[in-house]
């Protein structure tokens, strides 16, 4: 069984065409374990330290700081250095995406579920389509949005969730938001969506997964989007 929980009040979603799955892309997706982040977070590292002129070990630091005080070190760069952001994007996104496997499983999951599907990152547009294209489900998705479209203010601020339903044009209480930080998906319930959980194993990402406004929790996306085919109605 690869539903951890859904909530007591909480009743499982049903699929129509009026629906909207809304993904976050990291380590939800594809599973932590492929720690995608950790080759992205060496290469901001080095961002930061040849931008700077730091050695590795201030350059870390500047990087968590930013990180902490701006939601990411880009927005930390961007206003305190005004670098480039794409040629950042670029650069801290040139990493091995070998580790993922395509997922068929997951490919028809989407396939059989007759509504739009969203990707809401804070990573970037091309590398967003990269995992996609390596996942094998690039086709199944609508739009992306990505963190230049959030004009650089990262999930879980509310400008970007704003932004989002409105350029697309969801309604809130037709959408189902998939994440694996929790913390992301508690601005979308205050907005009237059902939330779903993603496992991670990392303490940062599990930071407020039992908090009441994460109405389902999932160890197992392909899975748990099965259930909603089997539940959805065309
Ligand atoms: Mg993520």
């Amino acid at each position: 069984m690869h539903i951890l929980s859904t909530k007591d009040s909480a009743t499982f979603p049903v699929v129509t065409q009026d629906s909207v799955l809304i993904f976050d892309l990291d380590n939800t997706l594809y599973p932590s374990s492929c720690d995608l982040f950790s080759q992205v977070s060496t290469l901001i590292g080095k961002y930061v330290g040849d931008y700077l002129g730091l050695p590795p070990e201030q350059a870390y630091h500047v990087q968590k700081d930013y990180f902490r005080r701006y939601g990411t070190t880009l927005r930390g760069l961007m206003l305190e250095h005004k670098i480039d952001p794409a040629d950042y994007l670029n650069k801290v996104h040139d990493i091995d995406l070998s580790v993922i496997a395509p997922s068929p499983v997951l490919a028809q999951a989407l396939a059989n579920l007759p509504c739009r599907k969203v990707i809401f990152t804070n990573a970037s547009r091309g590398h967003a389509s990269r995992v996609m294209d390596r996942l094998g489900i690039s086709e199944h998705f609508e739009t992306i949005f990505d963190i230049v479209d959030a004009e650089f203010i990262p999930k879980p601020q509310q400008q970007p969730y704003d932004r989002l339903l409105a350029r697309d044009g969801i309604d809130p209480t037709c959408a189902i938001y998939f994440e694996d930080m929790a913390q992301n998906l508690l601005p979308a319930k205050d907005m009237g969506m059902t939330t779903v959980w993603v496992h991670s194993d990392s303490d940062w990402a599990r930071k407020g997964n039992d908090d009441p406004r994460i109405d389902h929790r999932t160890d197992n996306l392909p899975v748990f989007l099965e259930m909603l085919v089997s539940k959805s109605t065309r």
